[in-house]
């Protein structure tokens, strides 16, 4: 299979520099390792009932966030959940300025779908390896799971790697002449892990009126955040007879803990804090998922939006360890990467990401 570009990762980065390439006439392909669109943008069903397991919703701050939560409405992809968020601290519960907060009803993963419709992807691929040959490159794929059926090589004029920097250097030490001097730098790019529980409750176990829905947690040693996920499905202020609430772990935690085999007495602790902050009933759900983010968010970020390497065809890296942290990162990194990786080949006119978006 041979392809103008590659894009590593079908997440929010790889999906955004995507669109803009493609839309200018190059044949791409993105090869992504798991089984579905979106990464971080992560949705899972627990005992039959969607919950967001990654990313928890959008705010429109930023100049490309707010394009695209804006053309997602229109297309009916977010709605607004809340304006009213709170903070836990040792004063107890208060609320943050207000500011509205954007899901998916379908899950947030549902982003990913809508933007990466179009866009060719194999899934269950990991790339292994990339070797330079005489006029472009060779992917080496691993297969991730059986069933797919997509080849185990590419090759591309250009690679992007729209990854987190820690697995985009596994990725370049297989680049033979690699200069270590070009790649050690990003070895100072960081992030922090995170344990994410989903727990789902019987509803006549839980209050009829709770009073928040979205709780961060700045001072707290173990909690990150705590959300009332099944609310943001329907309109009654539960969501469902089965509410489902998410709570992120600190990173420190998630740290101590992320390759313990037996993860219930964290579990459990999990839910006790959360208990006894926000109610005795958070201490006994039905049912339970834990996730383990070992790449959650990044903490020592690179200062530039992408990081073009020197080899003999365009290998460019990014993702939202570039630049600043998070989605916005990710989506203005993507775009670098796009531009970059188009001035190196063609030079092809490249439409405004915000009408790919149709916003
Ligand atoms: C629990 C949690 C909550 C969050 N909450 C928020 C929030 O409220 N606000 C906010 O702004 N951000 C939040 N974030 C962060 C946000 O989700 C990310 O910043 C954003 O989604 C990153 O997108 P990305 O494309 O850079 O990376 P990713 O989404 O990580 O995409 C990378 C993709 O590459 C794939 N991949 C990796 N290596 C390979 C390989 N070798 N071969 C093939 N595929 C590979 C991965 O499977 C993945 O799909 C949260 C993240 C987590 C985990």
């Amino acid at each position: 299979m041979k392809t103008d570009i590659a894009i590593v990762g079908a997440g929010l980065a790889g999906l955004t520099a995507a669109l803009p390439l493609q839309a200018a006439g190059y044949s791409l392909l993105l090869l992504e390792k798991s089984r579905g669109l979106g990464g971080r943008l992560a949705s899972y069903r627990l005992n039959g009932v969607r919950c967001d397991r990654g990313l928890r919703y959008l705010t429109d701050e930023g100049r490309l966030l707010s394009g695209l939560v804006r053309s997602l409405r229109e297309r009916q992809v977010l709605r607004p959940w809340i304006t009213t968020s709170h903070r836990y601290t040792a004063e107890g519960l208060q609320q943050n300025p207000p500011q509205t907060h954007y899901v998916a009803p379908e899950g947030m993963s549902q982003i990913a779908k809508e933007l990466g419709r179009d866009v060719p992807v194999w899934f269950s691929r990991r790339v292994a390896a990339i070797t330079p040959q005489s006029h472009d490159w060779r992917l080496d794929l691993e297969a991730v799971v059986a069933g797919s059926d997509a080849p185990l090589e590419v090759t591309a004029r250009a690679v992007i790697l729209a990854i987190p920097a820690p697995q985009a250097l596994m990725v370049l030490a297989t680049v033979p002449g690699m200069d270590a001097d070009v790649i050690n730098p990003l070895q100072s790019v960081t992030y922090d892990p995170c344990l994410t529980l989903l727990a789902q409750y019987s509803g006549d176990r839980v209050p009829d009126r709770i009073p928040w829905k979205s709780v961060e947690f700045p001072d707290d040693p173990d909690l990150s955040w705590l959300g009332l996920d099944s609310s943001k499905r329907e309109s009654s202020s539960l969501g469902s007879d089965r509410p489902v609430v998410v709570i992120n772990s600190r990173a420190e935690l998630a740290r101590s803990h992320l390759d313990d085999r037996d993860l219930t007495p964290v579990i459990e602790h999990l839910l006790s804090q959360g208990a006894a902050r926000l109610g005795d009933w958070l201490q006994t759900p039905e049912h339970l998922h834990l996730h383990r983010w070992r790449y959650a968010i990044p903490a020592q970020v690179w200062p530039q939006d992408s990081v073009v390497l020197k080899t003999p065809f365009p290998l460019v890296c990014c993702g939202d360890w570039c630049g600043s942290r998070q989605v916005e990162t990710a989506l203005r990194s993507g775009l670098a990467a796009a531009s970059s990786v188009n001035y190196q080949l063609d030079h092809r006119s490249l439409a405004p990401i915000h009408s790919l978006w149709g916003g």
